[in-house]
């Protein structure tokens, strides 16, 4: 271990191959890793532990299958749908709508169908290898247990759009080697024989892992990192400053300097960022979960999406997981229940669900980009400051992908695939 201990601080030793890595979620305890296993000196810094932001409560799906990110609606219909602000899957905050309305415009913008098919292209390659970059990383840090190799259900209530589902899965299949199996509403009922109401079928995903416990999986990633000598300390992002031989942050521990800086703070990135004069339109979508015991001898035996309503059940060593879709509000907006009281009914009619085994819902923050795709590399402002944010409703799926391929781009090393669609520098 290469960290010093000088007249009272703790001190990185200045040379290259030192890095900060700001925020401890899956992204930044990914590339942290990647980092000092090439070698790096790292020190991981969070104001909380690893992974209690929206790594914590997302829905544990490792989703090979998710080639084709969330465009926003551009089909008239579904427009006056989310307008209502009546639905399930996505929610608003009125007032929040001025502030937000410039990235969303930018969404909007980029999932028209030429430019929705490169965020596609982009998302494809980086989500081919999820599966075996979380693999190699549990495999190292003996959390294979963890990851469950069962794929998950999307659920579809009528046949047409049963049929529509299965027409894109066939498209993914041949397209991008996405692996699936159409169920019938009889076939369902017996993979799932729990279920309370009949739904036309679904597509059953059959390459993602579902994670049992995402934090306990983040968790056993930093741990690791720390018995290979990184180092984890508390700390606010927010007091990074630059100096002569690179960077230096605050910490519990007392102050931190390395010569690289790697901003990995989730829906929080742009308030480091912006500082140092880099202000991406990073906006943030809000999800909740709630979990829930099963009455009797029930038994979910893997995740399920309904797909009309929008929302998740998840199996989970807690309980089961029910995660919301997304919710537009100000940054600092206290969490609503709106979401939660919308999707509950639905899914104790689907699921025999009994008492709720949390004391008050959880929420987290996907944080996106207009364009779909993530921010990895360096950023446009400076040489030694760099970027892994933005991975919007994939970040547990991306984050060990990101890591590898930010720490081979920082090592100056050839990389595992072109980086250039997630290009800071690209707004
Ligand atoms: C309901 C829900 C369900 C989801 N389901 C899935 C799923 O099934 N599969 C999937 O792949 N993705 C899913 N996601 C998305 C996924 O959770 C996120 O994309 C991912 O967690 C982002 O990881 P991250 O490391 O970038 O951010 P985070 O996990 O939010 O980590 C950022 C870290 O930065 C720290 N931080 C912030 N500001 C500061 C500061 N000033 N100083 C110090 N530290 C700071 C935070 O404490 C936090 O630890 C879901 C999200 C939600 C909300």
């Amino acid at each position: 271990m290469r960290i010093r201990k000088a007249a009272g601080r703790v001190k990185v030793r200045q040379v290259e191959r030192t890095a900060l890595v700001l925020g401890a979620g899956g992204v930044g305890v990914s590339v942290a890793l990647h980092l000092r296993r090439r070698g790096w000196d790292v020190v991981l810094v969070d104001r909380q532990g690893p992974g209690e932001g929206a790594s914590f409560g997302n829905g544990g799906l490792i989703q090979r299958e998710a080639v084709y990110p969330h465009p926003f609606p551009r089909a008239l219909a579904e427009l006056q749908r989310i307008a209502r602000n009546r639905a399930v899957d996505v929610v608003y905050h009125p007032l929040a709508l001025p502030r937000i309305a410039a990235p969303l415009l930018r969404y909007w913008w980029h999932s028209a169908p030429e430019r929705y098919a490169r965020a596609v292209l982009g998302q494809f390659r980086l989500i081919a290898t999820c599966l075996d970059e979380h693999m190699a990383l549990a495999r190292e840090a003996e959390a294979t247990d963890l990851l469950r190799p069962i794929g998950w259900l999307q659920l579809y209530g009528t046949a047409e759009r049963l049929e529509r589902a299965r027409s894109r899965a066939e498209g993914s299949r041949r397209e991008f080697g996405v692996n699936y199996v159409a169920l019938d509403g009889p076939a369902l009922a017996q993979a799932e024989p729990h279920l309370l109401a009949q739904r036309a079928g679904a597509i059953h995903w059959t390459d993602p892992y579902s994670v049992s416990d995402p934090h306990a999986l983040t968790l056993a990633y930093a741990r690791l990192l720390t018995t290979q000598g990184g180092v984890i300390a508390t700390g606010d992002a927010r007091s990074l400053q630059q100096n002569a031989s690179g960077w230096r942050v605050e910490t519990t521990d007392g102050p931190m300097e390395a010569a690289q800086a790697v901003v990995a703070l989730g829906a929080a990135s742009k308030e480091v960022t912006q500082q140092f004069g880099y202000a991406p339109p990073l906006f943030g979508k809000r999800g909740y979960h709630m979990h829930y015991s099963l009455r009797g001898n029930a038994v979910l035996n893997r995740p399920l999406v309904d797909s009309d309503a929008g929302f998740g059940l998840i199996p989970m060593r807690r309980g089961i997981r029910l995660t919301t879709g997304v919710e537009f509000a100000r940054t600092n907006a206290p969490p609503s229940a709106v979401q939660l009281q919308r999707a509950e009914p639905i899914a104790r009619a689907l699921l025999p669900l009994d008492r709720r085994v949390d004391e008050a819902p959880w929420m987290g923050v996907r944080p996106a980009l207009p364009d779909m795709l993530p921010v990895i590399g360096r950023a446009p402002t400076h040489d030694n400051l760099w970027c892994a944010f933005g991975h919007a409703h994939q970040g547990l799926t991306l984050g060990p992908s990101t890591g590898r391929l930010l720490a081979e781009m920082m090592s100056g090393e050839a990389v595992f695939l072109d980086p250039e669609p997630y290009r800071p520098g690209r707004f």
